[in-house]
């Protein structure tokens, strides 16, 4: 049966239902998503927006976006900040040298190979290096609606936790939801996701007595909750 180990399909619509609900009362976004409504879904903006946030929380780089995009919306303007500068702006986030590096050579091969235009295919997508499978999805369904499955680690730990599925990376878990969920449906996992283990299935002790969709989880794994 593959990573999937049971199929309770039946349960997913009210899972995405319950948590729509539950999240809009709570006027809970995710960053990429706040920063596609705001710069009215700017590919590049996305992009580098997914860049700057792996491994580092929300909260630090909203602010060093917002300063950013206020000196580069476009790759060739990016390439036109001096690195010590684009260091310096970025410097409060963790990695910041390493991300400066990436920054710049996706920008110089967005303008080298793509035009100056991000590109919209998987493929293209993942042949930027320092684009992944997780940011190329995000940018394919935030900027150009694509139906693509995002799995970050909220993604992969809660739907784990839930019973739905049985996997080990983020890789199956994509696999493994893209049997489970419609194709209309796979955009929409990843900010519902994030933003309900951002601020209730937490890495460590959910607040289980406040989850809307506790009727379909399995809470396996969970040592502690709330
Ligand atoms: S019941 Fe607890 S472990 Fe399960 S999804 Fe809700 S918050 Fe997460």
């Amino acid at each position: 049966m593959g990573p999937l180990v049971e199929t309770k399909k039946e349960d997913t619509q009210r899972i995405l239902k319950n948590l729509k609900v539950y999240l809009g009362k709570k006027k809970s976004s995710p960053m990429v998503f706040s920063f596609a409504k705001f710069f009215s879904k700017n590919p590049f903006i996305i992009l580098v927006s997914c860049l700057l946030s792996l491994r580092s929380k929300d909260v630090m780089t909203i602010p060093v976006c917002m300063k950013l995009f206020d000196l580069a919306k476009t790759p060739k303007e990016l390439l036109n900040i001096p690195v010590d500068q684009l260091e310096e702006v970025i410097r409060p986030i963790g990695f910041f040298r390493k991300k400066a590096i990436v920054l710049k050579s996706v920008s110089a091969q967005i303008v080298d190979e793509f035009g100056g235009k991000v590109p919209r295919t998987e493929e293209e997508l993942l042949s930027i290096g320092g684009v992944g499978r997780k940011t190329a999805n995000l940018v394919l369904s935030v900027a150009f609606d694509i139906p693509a499955i995002c799995v970050d680690v909220h993604v992969h730990r809660i739907f784990n936790r839930l019973g739905l599925i049985k996997t080990k990376t983020p890789g199956q878990t994509e696999v493994a939801l893209a049997k489970l969920f419609p194709k209309k449906k796979w955009s929409e996992i990843n900010e519902l996701f994030v933003a309900f283990g951002q601020n209730v299935c937490t890495p460590t002790s959910p607040i289980c007595s406040d989850c809307p969709i506790r009727f379909a989880c399995e809470q396996r794994g969970v040592a502690r909750r709330r």
